[in-house]
């Protein structure tokens, strides 16, 4: 079989269905294949970040989200059934206009993959489930897959490599993924069900000379996500006997019994960050680009983040903006990653469980940046008065795939195969920049006060 698609999506985690439903909202064909045979379980990647709630807000996927998850509750440490210390996470902060998702939530990873198979059916999408990438070429123009045994082939112009730390297809590339693996930090992750225990904290024993066990209580399931460090060298068998005996060892609790095991895994402390985002037509894009540890909560939420960046740009250049405008991807996202694995290294090595606004992604901005020269800032959400008496919240205005234009000026001078441009006239322009352009992703493209300026930036995209 030999197929054409303008997407090939290699890896349906978080961060290629977050790719999929972006594109398959912008109208652009893609295939998504999966390696594994069904859906992954495992709560792994648990926290999402305000921002990512403001990117799930925009794609549409909010809503069942939020229906399932729940703030951290308060973390107590004990040692047997003595508590030694008790505090949240995170800091709690009301909504405000300019941050409607304050609070980083609980939801299990397997359910925010869920959900966003769900929106991309909606779209009309699918994951081929059982389909592994196993080999690939490109030339100027496409890029050649072929797929399980190579007896099927696709040819995409473009190929995202969604596929996690150990990605086939940076390997393939020769990308160096430089960095370090602890091979000595390593812990056992599971998702389990407990008896005998309230779901109001997230309970950590510390037993001295016996190690750490921690159990999470999972929003929107009867679940714990089990968290215990392991000993250099240990070998954990991955089977319930064994779960109940560290956690009876470490608890030193009556009462508490590990009733079920649904899934787990080894996790090993791994910090890396790809040397390239981009070779030709092939972009990496979450895992397969960065690795970081777990503490602070980052990597699934900036792999999702990549993904939005990577697929507004994707669509505008199918649709026929220049090719530089795909550069612009690893000139904005590698940036960010590697400040994120400085931060969640730093959390890992203080040991610090306390987590601030900097883990919540939304000061990270594209300053600076050739798309990005006079603006790059997240925009907040937040009531606009508009001239003709009508008053709209931003949030509203930037939904959907479009472009958002305040300007007293509403008609932008955009080219004939140039990108959707919804422009509004604000009650109140403002005086240094007349002209306001919001990038789909919600940050300001450019703020000037010349239209040749704005018109030169529609150019570029
Ligand atoms: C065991 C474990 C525990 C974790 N715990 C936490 C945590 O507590 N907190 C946190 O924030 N993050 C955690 N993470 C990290 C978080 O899960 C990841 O950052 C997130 O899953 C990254 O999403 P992704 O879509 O980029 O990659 P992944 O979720 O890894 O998805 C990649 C997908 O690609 C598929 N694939 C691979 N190769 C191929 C191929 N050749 N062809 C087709 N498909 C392929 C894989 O089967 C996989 O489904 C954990 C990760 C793991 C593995």
């Amino acid at each position: 079989m030999n197929d054409n698609t303008d997407v090939l999506i290699v890896g349906a985690g978080p961060t290629g269905l977050t790719l999929a439903v972006d594109l398959a909202r912008r109208g652009v064909t893609c295939r998504v294949v999966e390696r594994a045979p069904e859906p992954s379980g495992g709560s792994k990647g648990k926290g999402l970040q305000p921002r990512t709630q403001e990117v799930f807000d925009d794609l549409g996927v909010i809503a069942p989200i939020l229906a399932a998850a729940t703030p951290y509750p308060p973390l107590r440490i004990r040692v047997g059934r003595v508590p030694i210390w008790q505090a949240r996470m995170h800091k709690r902060t009301a909504a405000t206009d300019a941050v409607p998702y304050p609070t980083v939530m609980m939801h299990p990873q397997w359910r925010t993959e869920a959900v966003l198979r769900e929106r991309l059916a909606e779209l009309g999408g699918k994951v081929e489930q059982g389909v592994a990438l196993t080999a690939f070429e490109q030339d100027a123009h496409m890029v050649t897959a072929r797929l399980g045994s190579g007896e099927s082939v696709v040819r995409a112009r473009y190929l995202v490599a969604a596929d996690g730390g150990r990605s086939t297809v940076r390997k393939a590339l020769g990308i160096p993924f430089t960095g370090e693996t602890r091979e000595e930090q390593r812990s056992a992750l599971a998702d389990v069900r407990v008896e005998g225990l309230g779901r109001e904290h997230i309970h950590v024993w510390a037993r001295p000379g016996k190690g750490m066990v921690a159990l999470y209580p999972m929003a929107g399931t009867d679940t714990f996500q089990l968290l215990a460090s392991l000993r250099p060298g240990a070998e954990p068998e991955q089977t319930l006997t064994w779960y109940q005996r560290m956690f009876a060892e470490r608890s030193m609790l009556r009462g508490v019994r590990l009733t079920e095991l649904l899934w787990s895994s080894l996790y090993r402390v791994n910090i890396r960050l790809a040397g390239r985002y981009r070779s030709g037509r092939v972009f990496l894009a979450g895992d397969a680009a960065h690795v970081h540890p777990p503490a602070g909560g980052q990597g699934l939420n900036t792999g999702v983040q990549d993904a939005y960046n990577l697929a507004w740009k994707l669509a505008r250049v199918l649709a026929g903006a220049p090719e530089a405008l795909l550069d612009t991807y690893e000139e904005e996202r590698r940036p960010i990653a590697a400040g994120v694995l400085g931060l969640s290294a730093g959390l890992h090595d203080k040991k610090s469980v306390k987590r601030d606004e900097e883990t919540y992604q939304l000061s990270l901005s594209y300053r600076g940046g050739s798309l990005a020269r006079s603006g790059g800032e997240r925009v907040p959400d937040g009531p606009v008065e508009l001239a003709d008496g009508r008053r709209a919240r931003m949030f509203d205005l930037l939904r959907g795939p479009h472009f958002t234009l305040l300007s007293p000026d509403p008609a932008p001078r955009v080219q004939k195969r140039g990108p959707e441009v919804r422009a509004y006239v604000p009650a109140q322009p403002r005086e240094n920049a007349r002209h306001t352009l919001i990038r789909p992703d919600g940050y300001v493209g450019i703020a000037t006060s010349s239209p040749e300026e704005l018109a030169a930036y529609l150019a570029m995209v």
